[in-house]
């Protein structure tokens, strides 16, 4: 067994499948040793470990990491209408 520098499977198959050569750039975290071809991946990586919740609700004072976990959120809203 080789020991692969991607986190999981998804990542490493999509790190070969679409980088050309060149391109072949792996972003690691500095925190873990979280590593990812995708600089997006990598930002809402940090957000985990900096805290950071920009995707605001604007429904209550509850605040998220990521898009979709926010929009998970609003899903609580609309049930309770
Ligand atoms: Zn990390
Ligand atoms: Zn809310």
């Amino acid at each position: 067994m080789h020991s692969l520098p991607f986190c999981n499977f998804q990542d490493f198959a999509l790190f070969y499948k679409h980088a050309p050569l060149k391109q072949r750039k792996i972003h690691r975290c500095t925190i873990c040793n979280y590593s990812t071809p995708k600089t997006t991946n990598l930002n809402t990586h940090m957000m985990m470990h900096t805290g950071q919740k920009p995707f605001k609700c604007i429904h209550c004072p509850k605040s998220f990491t990521t898009k979709s976990n926010l929009k998970q959120h609003y899903l609580v809203h609309l049930r309770m209408k």
